[in-house]
């Protein structure tokens, strides 16, 4: 059977090797922690339960799809709710919204606490749903990088609207140019930090994003967010994927412009195809060092990192949900700090995860399990240490006006994520949490293909590629490097 090596056990790894393994491949996962997941991990502390990084799931139909493709049900091994309410909203001078999934009572509610007409509302998420199904065929489900996904009915038709989709103009300006209420303008400029980019700078067609909450709706995975990682990782196991982890793969093996297998820390591997899922950044500095590198992939602006405070809380709120969102009074500012300053303003938007919300068992009785997050820069050599410190005092000051609290009393156990531990837990380049920033509207062009063109059998999974970062992305990037290997027939049916 020929053999596959996939480095890192980041979700996408894991994807790919279920994929493999349905094309018939002896699958092999170097793992260079020693547990799956990457930057979907869990922690516990003080009778407390965190997911440490992403907390939002949207699209779980990618998910379910790797245990359809192994005539496996889904719902036997991976279960997941829809919420009803997307997010809470908050604002410093006490407005308050609750985002339906619902878009009609979505918009009749916006519509009422903004200000806005309703039908403008209405049309706003109609657009956003065309410039998803015009786009996503085309820019996230293929590779962007063969002439045969050009060479469609479904790019003819992007192409001949292009004027729809906003790529002219930033976020900030489709938004602007759509409502008057600042507060549904910052609401809807959110969604460009789902890709870690700034809505000043990313272009309008990221107004498709809210399309992907409000029409396909958000989800709460049983057991948490982890959950996904493990019932996958159990899947691919059962599948006879081998993992091996505390693996650190050093290099990657080319003879005669082929890949030929992978160097760790510990031994020398061989096969037919490696799929590297480190962030790919590292994969061409410390893998593929004597390798030509693609100078414009490696300089793209990279996305934002976060800074996060687990907090064991000893109060319920019952005011906040899964999602709650405390926006800032400057968003322009906050996101020129981001990126450009390359520091935190004084007035970070926050966001507040709470998960025992929805499975009671992750807090102990009476308290709830806070993941704390603001936006923040990459790992530029900043004194963390001190801009932990300011931001948390700043956190406190906000939630205890928003929230007529006094947080700090209510904290009962605490750690927390920094982007220099991001970069050290999971080798993503200056702790980005989805790779490059789609800060320009060529970025989609510039983000490394999935495959490699100068060295045969070498490709590339994971949020540092195309389509891009989050965990649906990392999905479709399994998909699309696997339907670019051929497949194996199976001896048996010779
Ligand atoms: P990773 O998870 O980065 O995994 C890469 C793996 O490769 C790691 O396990 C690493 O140890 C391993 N590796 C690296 N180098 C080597 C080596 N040399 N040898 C062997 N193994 C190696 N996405 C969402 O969809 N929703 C969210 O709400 C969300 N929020 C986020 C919040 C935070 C704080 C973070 C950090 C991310 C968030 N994301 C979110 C983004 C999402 O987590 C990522 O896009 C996705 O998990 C990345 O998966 P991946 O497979 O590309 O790689």
């Amino acid at each position: 059977m020929p053999k596959a090596i996939v480095v890192g056990a980041g979700i996408a790894g894991i994807a790919t090797s279920i994929r493999l393994k349905a094309k018939n491949y002896d699958v092999l996962v170097l793992e260079a922690n020693t547990y799956p997941g990457g930057k979907l991990h869990a922690v516990e502390q003080n009778g407390f339960r965190f997911d440490l990084g992403p907390s939002l799931f949207t699209m779980p139909q990618f998910v379910d799809e790797l245990f359809e493709l192994h005539q496996k049900n889904p719902r036997d091994h991976f279960n997941y709710k829809k919420k009803a309410v997307i997010c809470n909203y908050f604002w410093d001078d006490g407005t308050q919204f609750s985002a339906s999934s619902e878009q009609s009572t979505f918009s009749s509610e916006a519509a009422r606490t903004f200000d806005e007409s309703k039908e403008n509302i209405e049309n706003y998420l109609k657009n956003s749903k065309e410039k998803y199904d015009l786009t996503a065929p085309l820019f996230l489900e293929k590779s962007l990088h063969k002439l045969s996904t050009y060479l469609t009915k479904d790019t003819l038709k992007a192409i001949l609207q292009l004027g729809k989709l906003d790529i002219y103009k930033s976020l900030n300006d489709t938004n602007k140019g759509t409502f008057k209420s600042k507060k549904l303008i910052q609401l809807f400029n959110r969604f460009a930090t789902y890709n870690g980019s700034s809505p000043y700078q990313t272009p309008g067609i990221m107004s498709m994003i809210p399309h992907l909450e409000m029409y396909y709706g958000t989800f709460f995975p049983k057991g948490g967010m982890h959950e996904i990682t493990k019932s996958l990782y159990r899947l691919a196991e059962q599948l006879g994927v081998e993992f091996r982890f505390d693996e650190k793969v050093q290099k990657i093996l080319v003879e005669g412009g082929n890949a030929k297998g992978v160097q760790s820390h510990r031994e020398r591997y061989t096969s037919d195809i490696v799929v590297s899922n480190m962030d790919i950044y590292p994969t061409f500095k410390e893998l593929l060092s004597r390798q030509k590198q693609p100078k414009k992939v490696l300089q793209q602006e990279r996305s934002s990192s976060a800074l996060i405070f687990y907090w064991g809380i000893s109060k319920p709120f019952k005011e906040l949900d899964l999602h709650n969102i405390f926006f800032s009074n400057d968003y322009e500012t906050e996101f020129e700090h981001i990126f450009h300053k390359k520091t935190l303003s004084d007035d970070s938007t926050v966001y507040i995860n709470i998960t025992s919300k929805d499975e009671p068992q992750d807090a102990p009785e009476g308290c709830e399990n806070w993941f704390v997050m603001v936006n923040a820069p990459g790992n530029h050599g900043q004194d963390w240490d001190k801009l932990k410190a300011r931001c948390r005092k700043n956190i406190i000051h906000k939630l205890n006006k928003c929230l007529n609290t006094d947080i700090e009393q209510l904290i009962v156990s605490e750690f927390t994520l920094d982007p220099i531990d991001i970069e050290k837990h999971t080798s993503s380049h200056r702790g980005a949490l989805y790779g490059a920033a789609s800060n320009s509207r060529f970025a989609a062009f510039l983000r490394h293909p999935n495959f490699s063109s100068r060295i045969k059998n070498l490709y590339f999974c994971g949020g540092s590629v195309h389509p891009g970062g989050g965990i649906p992305l990392c999905l479709l990037s399994a998909q699309i490097v696997s339907d670019l290997i051929p497949n194996i027939p199976c001896k048996n049916a010779i």
